[in-house]
């Protein structure tokens, strides 16, 4: 009788604290959500909901967050900088005891961090370095550079030169293959990190003449495509088509840094008359969105780069948790992320390949994405 009164107050509470979680959510913006418990707010600052891979981080963040016992205001600024910097000052004036930031451009943030600064409020920079200002506390992010190299290994396994950690396969072909070069948003510190491990990796076989850059387009700034965006990479691959193909030859492979790039890139490509299956190029990419993992299995994207969110919210949420415990934050990089007023001590987790053959293994055994959803 006893115990089962206890069980039934038990089930009423649980029920009150879920319908009070529900009735929380929603406050200013283009608020996604706050709620959860009474450790205090955290204010998390996501760039966009036009990208997957934001979604995820942003589920991540907030529901790790909430197990923890905070509070939290999740807000995502569809690339729009002064959103984004209200955002974070709205964050500010409500109070939050701490912020966890993945910018839209990470130079432009020096003032509103400022503000945070004078609040005692630390920040986390999530994913992108937030640059020009010492107001920012640790670095939760993948190794980048890696990430660029794993994307150029990508292209040279696509084309038979090497094997998927990068050494040289034997029997290799001699090429030469044409190759386009794509980089992301110049004001994203990971952009240049991502372009130097992917140069890097195919500057020896452009020197060979193994691979050559048939528009002549090798520069980062030329290669740039401001906030990853899939349509102007779409336009660019479609001009690079025109002015350097239009003689009956072919692009053999597209390095891409990131899935909606590559995405555009095929846009460009099926435009032009390049058919899956004959001729068709080897495409990078990077997130493992949904649409390009059915991209991969379809053969129009040869690889995209698995960086999984879930862990690399959990880095951030332990490092927003260490601090408000006046604990020191675990890293494991101290020397690489200078953000052009100090060097950002940073924890940087590690990425995969992720190629037609290892999806089952990579990404759906870790429960990033069910065979359903892959072939649905
Ligand atoms: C992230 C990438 C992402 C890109 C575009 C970068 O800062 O590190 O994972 O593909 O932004 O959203």
């Amino acid at each position: 009788m006893k115990i089962t009164t206890l069980l039934a107050g038990v089930a009423a509470g649980a029920l009150m604290v879920s319908l009070a979680a529900c009735s929380s959510g929603g406050s200013g913006g283009s608020t996604d959500s706050a709620g959860g418990g009474d450790g205090g707010l955290i204010g998390v600052a996501m760039p966009t909901k036009s990208s997957e891979r934001w979604i995820q981080d942003g589920d991540a963040v907030k529901s790790q967050l909430e197990d923890a016992g905070y509070t939290v205001d999740l807000q995502y600024a569809e690339d729009d900088i002064p959103t984004q910097v209200s955002q974070i000052e709205n964050m500010i004036t409500k109070g939050a005891k701490a912020l966890i930031i993945a910018s839209i451009d990470g130079t432009t943030l020096t003032s509103v961090l400022q503000e945070a600064a004078d609040n005692d409020i630390p920040v986390i920079a999530y994913d992108r370095l937030i640059r020009d200002t010492e107001n920012v506390d640790y670095y939760a992010s993948f190794d980048n550079y890696k990430v660029g190299v794993q994307q150029a290994n990508s292209v040279l396994n696509g084309l038979g030169l090497v094997d998927l950690e990068g050494k040289a396969t034997d029997g290799a072909p001699a090429g030469p293959f044409n190759i386009e070069l794509f980089a992301g948003s110049p004001d994203d510190n990971n952009a240049t990190f991502f372009w130097e491990g992917a140069i890097d990796t195919l500057q020896p076989y452009i020197d060979k003449g193994t691979l050559v850059v048939k528009s002549g387009q090798t520069d980062f700034e030329q290669a740039a495509t401001l906030r990853w965006d899939g349509e102007t990479a779409q336009k660019r691959m479609e001009n690079l088509l025109t002015s350097s193909y239009s003689d009956g030859s072919k692009v053999n492979a597209v390095l891409s840094p990131y899935d909606g790039i590559s995405r555009g890139i095929i846009s460009a490509l099926t435009d032009a008359g390049y058919t899956v299956g004959a001729e068709w190029p080897i495409i990078s990419g990077q997130d493992a969105e949904l649409d390009s993992v059915k991209a991969i299995e379809s053969g129009e994207q040869f690889a995209t780069i698995f960086k999984d969110t879930r862990n690399l919210a959990k880095v951030a949420v332990d490092m927003a948790t260490a601090l408000l415990q006046g604990n020191e934050p675990e890293t494991n990089n101290t020397t690489d992320y200078d953000n052009g007023v100090k060097v950002v001590p940073s924890y940087l987790l590690e990425s995969q390949i992720v190629v037609k053959d290892n999806i089952e293994d990579v990404l759906v055994k870790s429960g990033y994405w069910t065979e359903d959803e892959i072939k649905g």
